[in-house]
């Protein structure tokens, strides 16, 4: 068969829907709503934006959202398209009409002679065809339970519960000390696998009050069901009591101070290993609600996290979401059934521009298997390279949890000749936009020549 079907007509499936159009392939789109709807969609147009309005950063030379921005925009990307022509005045954010841009993804899938749309819900892995699943965080709850008799009830999360993830190189290492509890592992490195950030007695308490009061946003409505299987936010452990986070992930226990062997902590923040890398730490144990200002000022009490910088603040939301790290391959599909891909947020990146950018990539390697042709690996120094390979590869698969695209996705830039090392932040930032939009044009044009040769 030659038609690709596709499920989930939002920011992933609608690109992925164009991509593999103009490449060629007989497309079905597949969408539930207007009849079935979600809580947080509000239409039955194709590419709704559920909540704000902005595609984030458009710097595509010092933001690595806006390098993702001018990697689609280079790969003739729909969203990144439309964006433009319903752009709004936002400083340096690429921020749209939401309506009108939603309507205009709509008419122009629709008007594509290579797509037709079926509104209707999928509520099965089907056996035969090739198939993209881009179903969302709100994924619904038929397909749902179909992906968790697939794959296991354990690698279907409904909600995610994000800790804070700050950049290694911002801890201060004269605070903070490497050093597993009770140096547990086998060899060195994992016996000194986590980042320890010790607190007097003083510094809890203060750091207790500042989770009592701070900020928080609230759940949205018919989004909290289940929610409290998972874990619970810290500033919620703290209201169930002033010692609970003392005797749950702040436990000092098990620790000793190399900077201070005979002082004792009164309690502990660990920042465990994010990425294969090396390049991210999350704090563990520190999904929380409280709002993204809140969250920076109070962390950064934590001594050693005083000057730290974040890759991204926590979190908690209704989200459908894979293990992608043990159930897709690099290509996206799944391993059991490789007939069938993954795309967009459910799997586990966060965010428009990531989805969408993981719905080009699927769209594009579900067509070249359809057509017969080879798609070159997705280079990794680019931002969707640096993203496929994290969420299929490079994140810790035990404790995975969404990501947005980030500098500390990428490859250090020693790693491929380039000095990094006494850079200023600036210059390593162009550094590695530099490096990804050469690695990804270089991509692009051998798709053109590949094409150029099977046809
Ligand atoms: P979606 O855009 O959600 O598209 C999935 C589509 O699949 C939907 O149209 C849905 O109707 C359809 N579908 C689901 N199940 C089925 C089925 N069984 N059969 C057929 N169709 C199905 N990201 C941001 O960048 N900024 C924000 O401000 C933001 N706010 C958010 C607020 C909320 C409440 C939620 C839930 C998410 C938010 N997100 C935000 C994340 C955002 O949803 C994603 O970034 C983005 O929309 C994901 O794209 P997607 O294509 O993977 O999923």
């Amino acid at each position: 068969t030659h038609t690709l079907h596709i499920v989930g007509g939002g920011m992933a499936g609608s690109e992925a829907a164009w991509q593999a159009a103009n490449m060629g392939v007989q497309v079905v789109l597949h969408e539930m709503r207007p009849k079935v709807k979600t809580f947080a969609h509000q239409t039955g147009n194709l590419g709704e934006m559920v909540c704000s309005n902005s595609f984030r950063s458009d710097d595509h030379e010092q933001n690595a959202v806006g390098l993702l921005h001018w990697e689609m925009r280079q790969a003739g990307g729909l969203i990144m398209r439309t964006a433009q022509e319903h752009r709004l005045p936002a400083g340096g954010a690429l921020a749209v009409d939401r309506e009108a841009f939603a309507e205009k993804v709509t008419s122009t899938l629709r008007a594509h002679p290579n797509i037709s749309i079926s509104h209707e819900e999928v509520v099965n892995l089907p056996d035969d065809g090739q198939w993209i699943f881009a179903t969302g965080p709100l994924t619904s709850a038929g397909l749902g339970e179909a992906i968790q008799r697939e794959t296991g009830a354990d690698r279907l999360a409904f909600f995610d519960a994000i800790a804070p993830i700050v950049y290694a190189e911002s801890i201060d290492m004269s605070v903070a000390w490497r050093q597993s509890r009770y140096d547990k592992g086998e060899t060195e490195e994992e016996q000194k696998a986590y980042i320890n950030c010790p607190m007097t007695k003083d510094q809890y308490e203060a750091f207790i009050d500042a989770l009592l009061a701070a900020d928080k946003t609230e759940f949205h409505e018919g989004e909290t069901a289940g929610y409290f299987d998972g874990c619970l936010p810290i500033e919620v452990m703290a209201e169930r009591g002033r010692e609970t986070l003392r005797h749950g992930p702040m436990k000092p226990v098990g620790l000793t101070n190399a900077h201070k062997p005979d002082e004792k902590a009164y309690a502990v923040v660990q920042l465990r290993r994010d990425n294969a890398l090396g390049t991210l730490y999350n704090i563990v144990g520190f999904q929380t609600k409280m709002k993204y200002g809140a969250q920076t000022a109070v962390f950064k009490t934590i001594p050693g996290l005083q000057d730290a910088s974040f890759a991204r603040l926590g979190g908690i939301h209704r989200n459908t979401f894979l293990n992608s790290p043990t159930l897709l391959d690099n290509q996206m599909r799944l391993r059991s059934r490789p007939n069938i891909r993954f795309a967009g947020q459910v799997t586990g990146v966060e965010g428009y521009v990531e989805s969408a950018a993981m719905g080009l990539l699927a769209g594009r390697m579900a067509a070249s298997e359809i057509l017969g042709r080879a798609l070159p690996v997705v280079p990794q120094d680019t931002a969707h390279g640096a993203l496929i390979h994290h969420i299929t590869g490079g994140a810790e698969a035990k404790t995975f949890q969404p990501m947005n695209v980030n500098f500390g996705l990428f490859r250090p830039l020693e790693a491929s000749g380039i000095k990094g090392g006494r850079r200023g932040r600036k210059d390593r930032y162009k550094a590695y936009t530099d490096r990804a939009k050469q690695a990804w044009t270089g991509w692009l044009a051998d798709q053109h020549e590949g094409q150029a040769a099977s046809t």
